[in-house]
Formats: C-alpha cells, structure tokens, sequence
C-alpha cells in the first residue's frame, strides 16, 4: 500500500494526484509548487486576495500571473514591457471568457477595465482581435482593431498625441517626435526626429538590431500600412 504524503503548507496530497517531495532545505514535505518557492525564494510566498499580480519580465515581453479566487496560479497574460507600468497598479484576473480584467473603484463606483483596452485605447467604438486567437496575448503587435480595414486605416493615422507606433511619442516640450527602446530594463533613447516616419524608422531598426527575430512586426506592419514598404525594405537591405 502506498504512503499518502502531504504538502506541509497547503494540504493537498499524493492520493488526490499531487507529487509531494521532500525539501531537505526546511526538512518538510511539499507540493510542487511550495517546493519550487523554497528553491526560487527560500521561503514560502503566501498571496493574499489584496497582493497585486506578480509581473516577470523577459527579454522581449512581460507575464502577468492571473490567480484564481483562492489566489492560485491560473493562467498567465503577456503584454509588451514598455506597458508594465501602466497595468501594475490594477488586480488583473481571468475572466470566464478568457480576458483578462481588472475591478477598481472609480470614486465609490465599481468599474472594470479588459486588459486589452487599458493597454489600447479606452475608446468604447473600437473592438480589438486578438490576432492569433489567445485573447491573453495583449501585445501590441497581437491587437488589431477589429473594424473594416479602411477604418482601422484612418484610426491608424498619427496625430500629436499618439503616434500610433510603439517606442515614438510626441514630445510637447520640444514639439518633436522621440523614439525609444526597452532593451532588458533600460530604456534606451534613439533620437529626436521632426518627421514621424523617421523616428518610426528608427525605431524599427533598433527592433531588428535588439529583438532580432523575436520581435514584433506591430510597427513594421503599420509603417507599411501607413506609407508602404519602400523605407522598410531599404533597412532590410542595408
Ligand atoms: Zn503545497
């Protein structure tokens, strides 16, 4: 007859299909998921329903771990890292239709917000696709707006206060374009430039030149889209 070993910190057990290994760090029988925590941390992380999400950032892209009401793993939802900053102070969850959203007080009314959007665009007339069909995938190069395609065209259109490119944001200071790049956790600048499509060219080089083949092609893609592929092939050759 077999043992039943159970994990010392969360109660589940061998006999309900978990493998249970011993820790000889803290001399204690523990779960996959605890025994990896002594190994990563050294200690046992314990998520309360109020922690926000924990977010690893990877060369190319970010994770945000979504957790289910007992604060377990669930799954996971990946955006650009230039877009850390603005989801880290919201709870993300997963919800049954596989987005991933956040509930927050907007005064003492209670509001949500798609994860998709948040990183997008809050204009309630535009619907997004997930272009490769996972709807937890919200990179940019991922989310297209779903309207006709000579809608999403005029949409796509650079105004001065947004670019509609990742990495080139309007400076109103200097009243000029500015490219940027997150290369590991630096940002790294590329240049001040008058003509939009030079600073989104910029910025497509240093994509090639840093992210290589793991890059995104959301700014190539809407460089062509914009202005056609002449400018994009010349950097390709050179
Ligand atoms: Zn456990």
């Amino acid at each position: 007859m077999k043992i039943n070993k159970v994990c010392e910190v969360c109660g589940c057990d061998t006999n309900s299909g978990y493998k249970i290994y011993y820790s000889k760090i803290i001399n204690m029988y523990l779960c996959s998921k605890h025994y990896q925590q002594i190994k990563l941390y050294g200690e046992i992380k314990q998520r309360t329903r109020n922690d926000l999400n924990e977010i690893i950032i990877y060369d190319t892209y970010a994770e945000i771990i979504l957790y289910d009401k007992n604060n377990e793993e669930k799954s996971r939802a990946i955006i650009d890292i230039e877009d850390v900053d603005k989801v880290k102070k919201y709870k993300w969850s997963e919800m049954g239709s596989g987005y991933a959203t956040a509930t927050y007080y907007r005064g003492d009314m209670k509001t949500s917000i798609l994860l998709h959007r948040l990183i997008m665009g809050l204009d309630e007339n535009i619907d997004y696709d997930h272009m490769d069909g996972d709807r937890k995938n919200c990179c940019k190069y991922n989310l297209r707006p779903a309207n006709k395609l000579e809608n999403a065209k005029n949409r796509l259109k650079p105004s001065t206060n947004s670019s509609g490119f990742t990495g080139v944001s309007w400076n109103k200071l200097k009243s000029i374009w500015r490219s940027y790049i997150q290369v590991g956790y630096k940002q790294k600048h590329l240049g001040y430039f008058d003509d939009i499509k030079d600073a989104a060219i910029e910025r497509i080089k240093a994509e090639i030149k840093y992210y290589g083949e793991f890059r995104s092609l959301f700014n190539e893609n809407r460089y062509i889209e914009l202005y056609g592929e002449e400018d994009i092939n010349n950097i390709k050759i050179a």
